[in-house]
């Protein structure tokens, strides 16, 4: 590390969201955390309600593909954790690659297994403030 930078540890939420849970990929997404050097620090294999999931979504309640967003990422067992270490917001957006699949980069975890914008694979909290307040939604108790 170069003299005088600091490394703060940050939080994020990640979901492997309904499809990843049903191609069987949550040992491959949670390998490619721990991998990197990310630490899990909260884990949970749930089914979202409605309310829930338009929460997690709200940015995106006047897009037309909102409603399909909450039907899908209700559709099914996902699981949410929250991950730690240092810059992990955008460590696991790096792991995760670009919303669409067929634009994300081949090694990352959407450019390798998805094709479809609405299927792909995880969620990764864009900011501090939404990694917060996603962490609050999905996990009240514990942060
Ligand atoms: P992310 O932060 O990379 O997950 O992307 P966004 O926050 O922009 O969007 C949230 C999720 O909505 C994405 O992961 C996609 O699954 C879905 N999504 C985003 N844009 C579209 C779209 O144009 N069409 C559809 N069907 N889904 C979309
Ligand atoms: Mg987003």
């Amino acid at each position: 590390m170069v003299e005088g930078e600091t490394t703060v540890s940050e939080r994020t939420l990640v979901l492997i969201k309904p499809d990843g849970v049903a191609r069987g990929l949550v040992g491959d997404v949670i390998g490619r955390i721990e991998r990197k050097g990310l630490t899990i620090v909260a884990m949970d294999l749930r089914t979202l309600d409605a309310d829930t999931a338009k929460a997690h979504y709200a940015e995106h309640s006047s897009k037309p593909f909102f409603d399909s967003l909450v039907e899908f990422i209700t559709s099914g067992p996902l699981v949410a954790m929250v991950v730690e270490g240092p810059r992990a917001i955008e460590a696991f957006r790096g792991l995760a690659g670009l919303t669409d699949p067929v634009k994300a980069a081949p090694g990352t975890i959407r450019g390798d297994h998805a094709l479809e914008i609405g299927e792909n694979i995880v969620h990764g909290s864009d900011a501090p403030e939404s990694a917060s307040r996603e962490i609050k939604i999905f996990f009240p108790d514990r942060f």
